[in-house]
């Protein structure tokens, strides 16, 4: 067995060892919110934002963007699972920011193998061959961090499939200190049309 491996099932069983009363929690989050973030490492939403099991929805993605996906969890977040508040919180130092999309694109053209980020920027320095099918992809890469979030919150306040009775706050967490700042363009952005 891989050692991650080995070192995630026995973290579990620690962890149901003393899963108390969890068992218990309905579907439905508790604090009916949702937030939409980034998958980076370094971002433990359930830390930074004070959730316990039970308590929000946290749909994650590289970037924390707005992709067709995320809405989709977030209208069943909301539709089916009661949900009245999000967040978009994207983050300091994302990967999203160091490549554009046809750079992807092209490092995949050339390999799929991992490429190595220089001060130049992306280079491949694996084998090919690699595939054109990274340019069919949006990858959704960001070039401003407070401009995406902005971005983001006014596409789904925009959709179709939201309503507009749910207010909708953008924010960006700071890598180097933890804390989360609003973008208030993004905030204003997703106001709710109708009170909650
Ligand atoms: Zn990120």
């Amino acid at each position: 067995m891989s050692k991650i491996v080995d070192e995630v099932l026995s973290a579990n069983a620690a962890y149901a060892a003393k899963f108390g009363d969890k068992g218990k929690l309905p579907m439905p989050p508790g604090r009916r919110f949702a937030i939409l973030t980034c998958m980076d490492a370094r971002l433990d939403p359930a830390k930074y934002a004070g959730l316990a099991e039970g308590d929000a929805h946290v749909i994650r993605n590289a970037g924390g963007r707005a992709s067709d996906d995320a809405i989709r969890s977030l209208v069943i977040s909301y539709k089916l699972l009661g949900t009245r508040e999000w967040f978009v919180i994207h983050h300091s130092d994302c990967g999203m920011l160091t490549f554009t999309e046809p750079v992807m694109a092209e490092l995949l053209a050339s390999s799929l193998k991992p490429a190595k980020l220089e001060a130049a920027g992306w280079r491949d320095v694996g084998p090919g061959p690699g595939s054109p099918e990274g340019r069919y992809i949006n990858w959704l890469s960001i070039s401003d961090n407070a401009k995406s979030v902005v971005e983001d919150v006014t596409r789904i306040r925009a959709h179709p499939l939201v309503p507009d009775d749910i207010p909708i706050y953008g924010y960006i967490y700071d890598v180097k200190s933890g804390r989360l700042n609003e973008i208030k363009d993004a905030t204003e952005a997703g106001r709710a049309r109708r009170a909650v």
